[in-house]
């Protein structure tokens, strides 16, 4: 690295802390030549992820917009800001485990509905009226009446396991959201 100011290379680092966000390093530097400071961020480099639309259009995968749809759709519901947004890292991390760089719209809108069913049926059904975009009231009827043959719990054994993990989960919420 140059000294932005005499351009030599003879640099030391006086002071590194974490930035407010937490998502980069800050650091000090001072020049051993010419005596001047100056500031350096180091970040993660995250490679951007796609997220492949019907009509084909690639759009970067948004948290804040996938989290502003959920809000939506629990609105008057049982459901926590803090349940959303633990459900929209769960499906990013779901996603970026995978080391892909596209994914189609609708396996993100698939996964959002498995865990959402589980989580409350209102805003399953309200995010699936608009993510499936019915086209009608029969449609929307088949989806209603399958949430109410098969409630959340009722299923076996994915159901209960998928709860068990979801409450070890939450407890720990409260610790990642501070980072
Ligand atoms: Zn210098």
């Amino acid at each position: 690295m140059k000294c932005p100011f005499c351009g030599e290379t003879d640099i030391k680092v006086v002071d590194s802390r974490d930035s407010e966000t937490g998502e980069a390093i800050r650091r000090r530097r001072e020049c051993l030549i010419c005596g001047k400071r100056f500031t350096t961020y180091e970040r993660v480099e995250v490679p951007p992820l796609y997220v492949v639309k019907k009509d084909g259009r690639r759009e970067e995968f948004s948290r804040p917009k996938l989290l502003s749809g959920l809000v939506m759709a629990s609105k008057k519901t049982r459901l926590a800001p803090s349940n959303l947004e633990l459900l929209v890292a769960e499906i990013e991390n779901a996603l970026r485990s995978q080391n892909i760089t596209e994914v189609p719209s609708r396996e993100v809108g698939a996964m959002v509905m498995a865990r959402l069913r589980e989580l409350d049926e209102i805003a399953y059904i309200r995010f699936a009226s608009v993510y499936r975009s019915f086209k009608d009231a029969q449609e929307m009827r088949a989806t209603i009446e399958d949430v109410l043959a098969h409630p959340p719990g009722t299923r076996p054994d994915t159901a209960r396991r998928q709860r068990k993990r979801r409450d070890t989960e939450g407890r720990e919420l409260p610790l990642d959201l501070g980072k």
